[in-house]
Protein backbone atom coordinates (compact mmCIF):
# COMPACT_ATOMS: atom_id res chain seq x y z
CA UNK A 1 0.00 0.00 0.00
CA UNK A 2 1.23 3.12 -0.82
CA UNK A 3 -1.00 5.65 0.75
CA UNK A 4 -4.12 5.69 2.92
CA UNK A 5 -6.95 8.21 2.84
CA UNK A 6 -7.85 8.12 6.19
CA UNK A 7 -11.17 10.19 6.48
CA UNK A 8 -13.36 9.18 3.29
CA UNK A 9 -16.89 8.73 3.20
CA UNK A 10 -17.50 5.53 1.00
CA UNK A 11 -21.19 4.66 1.43
CA UNK A 12 -21.94 8.14 0.13
CA UNK A 13 -20.85 7.71 -3.58
CA UNK A 14 -23.84 6.14 -6.04
CA UNK A 15 -20.74 4.90 -7.24
CA UNK A 16 -18.81 3.05 -3.74
CA UNK A 17 -17.40 -0.19 -5.31
CA UNK A 18 -16.18 1.58 -8.30
CA UNK A 19 -14.29 4.30 -6.59
CA UNK A 20 -13.05 1.29 -3.83
CA UNK A 21 -11.76 -0.71 -6.54
CA UNK A 22 -9.92 2.65 -8.15
CA UNK A 23 -8.06 3.43 -4.96
CA UNK A 24 -7.27 -0.04 -4.77
CA UNK A 25 -5.73 -0.19 -8.01
CA UNK A 26 -3.44 2.90 -7.13
CA UNK A 27 -2.66 0.86 -3.99
CA UNK A 28 -4.36 3.40 -1.78
CA UNK A 29 -5.93 2.16 1.32
CA UNK A 30 -9.35 3.81 2.80
CA UNK A 31 -10.72 4.70 6.28
CA UNK A 32 -14.37 4.35 5.07
CA UNK A 33 -16.12 6.80 7.90
CA UNK A 34 -19.45 6.27 8.77
CA UNK A 35 -22.05 9.08 10.39
CA UNK A 36 -24.93 6.74 12.17
CA UNK A 37 -24.36 3.34 13.69
CA UNK A 38 -27.31 2.07 11.62
CA UNK A 39 -25.41 2.38 8.38
CA UNK A 40 -22.43 0.42 9.66
CA UNK A 41 -23.86 -2.66 8.49
CA UNK A 42 -24.31 -1.89 4.97
CA UNK A 43 -21.13 -0.27 4.81
CA UNK A 44 -19.74 -3.03 5.75
CA UNK A 45 -21.66 -5.26 3.16
CA UNK A 46 -21.32 -2.91 0.11
CA UNK A 47 -17.27 -3.13 0.72
CA UNK A 48 -16.66 -6.49 1.88
CA UNK A 49 -14.60 -7.03 -1.32
CA UNK A 50 -12.06 -4.69 -0.83
CA UNK A 51 -9.23 -5.53 1.53
CA UNK A 52 -7.86 -1.98 0.93
CA UNK A 53 -10.75 -0.59 2.95
CA UNK A 54 -11.36 -0.54 6.78
CA UNK A 55 -15.11 0.45 7.48
CA UNK A 56 -15.30 2.44 10.54
CA UNK A 57 -18.69 2.97 12.90
CA UNK A 58 -19.62 6.34 13.46
CA UNK A 59 -21.97 8.95 15.06
CA UNK A 60 -21.72 11.88 13.85
CA UNK A 61 -22.04 15.01 15.82
CA UNK A 62 -24.58 16.90 13.26
CA UNK A 63 -26.78 13.97 13.88
CA UNK A 64 -26.43 13.17 17.75
CA UNK A 65 -29.46 15.34 18.10
CA UNK A 66 -31.89 12.86 15.87
CA UNK A 67 -29.46 9.65 16.15
CA UNK A 68 -27.63 10.44 20.03
CA UNK A 69 -29.78 7.11 21.25
CA UNK A 70 -27.48 4.62 18.94
CA UNK A 71 -24.55 5.63 21.08
CA UNK A 72 -25.35 1.98 22.64
CA UNK A 73 -25.18 0.55 19.37
CA UNK A 74 -21.90 2.23 18.28
CA UNK A 75 -20.64 0.56 22.17
CA UNK A 76 -21.63 -3.03 20.98
CA UNK A 77 -20.51 -2.72 17.41
CA UNK A 78 -16.55 -2.13 19.05
CA UNK A 79 -16.70 -6.01 19.63
CA UNK A 80 -16.22 -6.27 16.21
CA UNK A 81 -14.29 -3.08 14.92
CA UNK A 82 -11.66 -0.96 16.23
CA UNK A 83 -11.67 1.36 13.22
CA UNK A 84 -14.06 3.94 14.63
CA UNK A 85 -15.30 7.36 13.09
CA UNK A 86 -16.71 9.77 12.04
CA UNK A 87 -17.29 11.14 15.70
CA UNK A 88 -16.66 14.07 17.95
CA UNK A 89 -18.31 17.27 18.11
CA UNK A 90 -19.64 20.33 16.18
CA UNK A 91 -20.67 23.40 17.66
CA UNK A 92 -20.31 25.76 14.15
CA UNK A 93 -23.83 23.84 12.59
CA UNK A 94 -25.49 22.47 15.05
CA UNK A 95 -28.17 24.03 17.33
CA UNK A 96 -26.28 24.69 21.16
CA UNK A 97 -29.29 22.86 22.40
CA UNK A 98 -27.81 19.55 21.48
CA UNK A 99 -23.79 20.59 22.21
CA UNK A 100 -24.36 18.44 26.33
CA UNK A 101 -25.46 15.82 24.05
CA UNK A 102 -23.07 15.64 21.56
CA UNK A 103 -20.26 15.76 24.34
CA UNK A 104 -22.34 13.34 26.70
CA UNK A 105 -22.01 11.23 23.28
CA UNK A 106 -18.49 11.60 22.44
CA UNK A 107 -17.43 10.73 26.10
CA UNK A 108 -19.36 7.56 25.98
CA UNK A 109 -18.08 6.75 22.58
CA UNK A 110 -14.05 7.71 23.74
CA UNK A 111 -14.32 5.75 26.80
CA UNK A 112 -15.62 2.48 25.35
CA UNK A 113 -12.59 2.61 22.78
CA UNK A 114 -9.80 3.30 25.57
CA UNK A 115 -11.20 -0.11 27.01
CA UNK A 116 -10.87 -1.72 23.53
CA UNK A 117 -7.22 -0.71 24.27
CA UNK A 118 -6.65 -0.76 20.03
CA UNK A 119 -9.05 1.60 18.74
CA UNK A 120 -7.99 4.21 15.84
CA UNK A 121 -10.74 7.46 16.06
CA UNK A 122 -11.24 10.01 13.34
CA UNK A 123 -12.70 12.61 14.89
CA UNK A 124 -14.58 15.86 13.82
CA UNK A 125 -13.95 19.13 15.68
CA UNK A 126 -15.26 22.17 14.15
CA UNK A 127 -15.89 24.88 16.08
CA UNK A 128 -15.40 22.63 18.76
CA UNK A 129 -11.60 22.45 19.31
CA UNK A 130 -10.80 23.31 22.48
CA UNK A 131 -13.96 20.98 23.65
CA UNK A 132 -12.33 18.13 22.11
CA UNK A 133 -8.83 18.66 22.45
CA UNK A 134 -9.98 18.79 26.52
CA UNK A 135 -11.86 15.70 26.24
CA UNK A 136 -8.97 13.75 24.65
CA UNK A 137 -7.15 11.99 27.33
CA UNK A 138 -3.15 11.54 27.49
CA UNK A 139 -3.43 8.35 29.03
CA UNK A 140 -5.79 6.86 25.75
CA UNK A 141 -4.94 3.38 24.86
CA UNK A 142 -5.55 3.88 21.25
CA UNK A 143 -5.13 6.65 18.43
CA UNK A 144 -7.07 9.83 17.80
CA UNK A 145 -6.82 11.75 14.24
CA UNK A 146 -7.95 15.00 14.01
CA UNK A 147 -10.05 15.27 10.83
CA UNK A 148 -9.88 18.59 8.89
CA UNK A 149 -8.84 20.20 12.30
CA UNK A 150 -9.35 23.93 11.76
CA UNK A 151 -8.84 25.10 15.13
CA UNK A 152 -6.27 27.75 17.53
CA UNK A 153 -2.74 26.95 16.86
CA UNK A 154 -2.74 26.62 20.73
CA UNK A 155 -5.23 23.70 20.99
CA UNK A 156 -3.52 22.00 18.12
CA UNK A 157 -0.39 22.25 20.28
CA UNK A 158 -2.31 20.68 23.20
CA UNK A 159 -4.10 17.80 20.76
CA UNK A 160 -0.32 17.13 19.77
CA UNK A 161 1.46 17.16 23.13
CA UNK A 162 -1.64 14.18 23.98
CA UNK A 163 -0.63 12.11 21.03
CA UNK A 164 -3.32 12.98 18.62
CA UNK A 165 -2.61 12.48 14.41
CA UNK A 166 -4.28 15.45 12.20
CA UNK A 167 -5.66 14.06 8.79
CA UNK A 168 -5.27 16.59 6.29
CA UNK A 169 -7.33 17.38 2.73
CA UNK A 170 -7.59 19.32 -0.04
CA UNK A 171 -9.03 22.25 1.55
CA UNK A 172 -6.64 22.67 3.97
CA UNK A 173 -3.79 23.00 1.58
CA UNK A 174 -6.08 25.52 -0.33
CA UNK A 175 -6.52 27.77 2.36
CA UNK A 176 -3.59 29.86 4.32
CA UNK A 177 -5.13 29.00 7.33
CA UNK A 178 -5.03 24.88 6.95
CA UNK A 179 -1.55 25.83 5.25
CA UNK A 180 0.03 27.66 8.61
CA UNK A 181 -2.23 24.28 10.87
CA UNK A 182 -0.16 21.78 8.64
CA UNK A 183 3.18 23.42 8.81
CA UNK A 184 2.49 24.02 12.69
CA UNK A 185 1.93 19.83 12.95
CA UNK A 186 4.94 17.45 13.49
CA UNK A 187 5.76 15.71 10.48
CA UNK A 188 5.52 12.50 12.56
CA UNK A 189 1.47 13.14 13.36
CA UNK A 190 0.36 14.35 9.66
CA UNK A 191 -1.98 11.86 7.51
CA UNK A 192 -4.01 11.94 4.55
CA UNK A 193 -7.54 12.42 4.04
CA UNK A 194 -10.15 13.26 1.24
CA UNK A 195 -13.36 13.98 2.96
CA UNK A 196 -15.12 12.47 0.30
CA UNK A 197 -17.82 13.11 -1.07
CA UNK A 198 -17.88 16.03 0.85
CA UNK A 199 -15.18 18.36 -0.47
CA UNK A 200 -15.64 19.11 -3.72
CA UNK A 201 -12.29 19.58 -6.25
CA UNK A 202 -12.92 21.67 -9.11
CA UNK A 203 -16.95 21.21 -9.26
CA UNK A 204 -16.40 17.55 -8.30
CA UNK A 205 -16.43 15.05 -5.36
CA UNK A 206 -13.06 14.29 -4.10
CA UNK A 207 -12.38 10.60 -4.58
CA UNK A 208 -9.48 8.86 -3.02
CA UNK A 209 -6.83 8.99 -5.48
CA UNK A 210 -7.00 12.89 -4.66
CA UNK A 211 -4.94 12.32 -1.81
CA UNK A 212 -1.75 12.35 -3.94
CA UNK A 213 -2.42 16.06 -4.64
CA UNK A 214 -2.63 16.88 -1.11
CA UNK A 215 0.74 14.72 -0.66
CA UNK A 216 2.04 17.14 -3.39
CA UNK A 217 0.75 19.99 -1.68
CA UNK A 218 2.34 19.11 1.57
CA UNK A 219 5.86 18.29 -0.28
CA UNK A 220 5.72 22.26 -1.00
CA UNK A 221 5.07 23.52 2.39
CA UNK A 222 8.05 21.55 3.64
CA UNK A 223 10.11 21.52 0.53
CA UNK A 224 10.63 18.27 0.58
CA UNK A 225 10.66 15.47 -2.42
CA UNK A 226 7.18 13.90 -3.07
CA UNK A 227 8.25 10.43 -2.68
CA UNK A 228 9.73 11.40 0.99
CA UNK A 229 6.50 13.11 2.15
CA UNK A 230 4.46 9.84 0.65
CA UNK A 231 6.99 7.49 2.80
CA UNK A 232 6.46 9.96 5.94
CA UNK A 233 2.81 10.04 5.90
CA UNK A 234 2.59 5.85 5.12
CA UNK A 235 5.07 5.29 7.98
CA UNK A 236 2.95 7.55 10.16
CA UNK A 237 -0.43 5.36 9.28
CA UNK A 238 1.45 2.39 9.82
CA UNK A 239 2.66 3.59 13.74
CA UNK A 240 -1.25 5.60 13.86
CA UNK A 241 -2.61 1.85 13.77
CA UNK A 242 0.12 0.35 15.56
CA UNK A 243 2.02 -1.62 12.41
CA UNK A 244 5.83 -1.83 12.44
CA UNK A 245 6.39 0.17 8.67
MN1 LIG B 1 -16.33 13.71 7.15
Amino acid sequence: MDYVDAHCHMDLYADAAAVASKASAADIGILAVTNAPFVFDACRKLLASNPNVWVAVGLHPELVGRYGGQVDDLVEYLNQTRFVGEVGLDYRVTKPSTHQLQRDVFEKILMACDRRHDSVVSIHSRGAESDVVSMLDEGFRGTCILHWYSGTVNSLDVAQAKGSYFSVNSSMIASNKGRNLIKRMDRSRILIETDGPFIKIKQRQARPLDVLDTVVGISHLWEEDVEVVRSIVMDNWLTAIGKPA
